[in-house]
């Protein structure tokens, strides 16, 4: 990945906050359905007008009501990152692509296998010795594993370079493999504000390289999949296929600066009571590193956004305590007040609740849970 160049810690566009009220213990996540279910139509309708299909990432929400919502407003399938959320996410004839270059070490080929019973599935691969690797671990079953071969499209993690994908497919195909497509992942459009365009543009281009070295090979590959949420969009063009942004259905402050999200989009606050204001200038609440998580870009100052209070930086976290300061001209919330927080990156932080209250017209309308919670393995 491209080293990001050292900029100045920024602000973001103040978030809109959404209505809630009732009583709730703190710190906890709450989700404004409206949001939700207007991110979701939004994407899906930009991808159908697109003639580009949509699977959606759902290791952002985890939980099988959102990925619902996302089905029913015509995703494909969905996109997971591990085996523990293909497990708890897939069934009901649900489509799964497994994006990650799962390594057939022997718990994982017992639980792919028993997977392969249950739920069409695709992983990715990108190297030769996984691929002979599966087919070892597999036996004959090695006919029933769909791959698409994973190529880099500039934020250097992961992928072969693209004129090579076609050698990789052939060692695929040959050992049992159905080679379905390829995919990528421009992860360095979250290098900068802005750097979404420019990322899509790699995404398409090392694609569409990719395509043309399995096609040399005789193989026609029946999808091109690229995504994240600052390239969705930009992606969504011919020779792709298909997208697989994950965070837009929350959307977070990160994606708000990337300028990937409007500020009425944000769709997840953690809510979070204020506990101390005895040390001037700051007060702290009871959402530390285990609510908010610590994960915070070069370029963003702060754990996140407190909203209704843009002066404000979450300066500090410790576990249990986020400690939060105001500049000496901006009165201070009173200890007691629960204040409204949107983190930075909102995968991690779901992963660290049990459950998300939804919310409908500033009302709470229930407890979802998040049905794959710590499923990282
Ligand atoms: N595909 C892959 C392989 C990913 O790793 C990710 C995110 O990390 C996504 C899709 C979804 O991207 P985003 O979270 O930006 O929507």
């Amino acid at each position: 990945m491209q080293v990001p160049a050292l900029v100045e810690p920024s602000r973001t566009p103040p978030i809109e906050p959404f209505e809630v009220r009732g009583s709730f213990d703190t710190p906890c996540l709450l989700v404004d359905l409206e949001r939700v279910e207007a991110n979701v139509s939004r994407m899906a309708a930009t991808m159908r007008d697109r003639g580009v299909a949509l699977r959606p990432h759902a290791k952002t929400h985890k939980s099988r009501r959102v990925a619902d919502l996302q089905l029913a407003a015509g995703a494909v399938g969905l996109t997971v990152g591990t085996l523990g959320e293909a497990e708890v996410l897939a069934g009901e004839g649900r489509d799964v692509f497994l994006a990650y270059p799962l390594w057939p070490a022997p718990p994982k080929v017992a639980r792919l296998r028993a997977l392969l019973g249950v739920t069409p599935l695709t992983i990715g691969l990108d190297s030769a010795e996984a691929a002979r690797r599966w087919a070892t671990e597999l036996g004959p079953d090695v006919r029933r594993l769909r791959a698409m071969v994973e190529v880099d499209s500039g934020g250097g993690r992961t992928g072969v370079v693209p004129s090579t994908a076609g050698e990789l497919a052939r060692v695929a195909q040959d050992v049992g493999i159905e080679v379905q497509g390829v995919f990528t992942h421009g992860g360095h459009g979250y290098a900068r504000p802005g750097a979404g365009a420019a990322a899509a543009d790699d995404e398409r281009r090392a694609l569409a390289e990719a395509a043309e070295a399995l096609r040399a090979e005789g193989i026609e590959p029946a999808v091109l999949s690229a995504g994240s949420t600052p390239t969705a969009e930009g992606a969504a063009v011919a020779p792709v296929t298909e997208v697989r942004p994950g965070t837009y259905v929350f959307q977070d402050r990160q994606q708000v600066g990337l300028g990937s999200a409007r500020t009425d989009a944000v769709a997840l606050v953690v809510a979070a009571t204020v506990v101390s204001d005895a040390v001037p200038g700051q007060v702290v609440v009871d959402a530390g590193g285990k609510a908010l998580s610590k994960d915070r870009a070069a370029w963003l100052s702060g754990f996140g956004e407190v909203l209704r209070y843009p002066e404000a930086t979450i300066e500090r976290l410790y576990d249990y305590h986020g400690v939060v300061r105001f500049p000496e001209s901006t009165p201070r919330p009173k200890v007691g007040s629960v204040l409204l927080i949107a983190p930075n990156h909102v995968c991690p932080v779901v992963d660290l609740a049990a459950s998300f209250l939804a919310v409908r017209d500033g009302e709470l309308v229930g407890r979802w849970p998040v049905d794959a919670r710590g499923r990282s393995a």
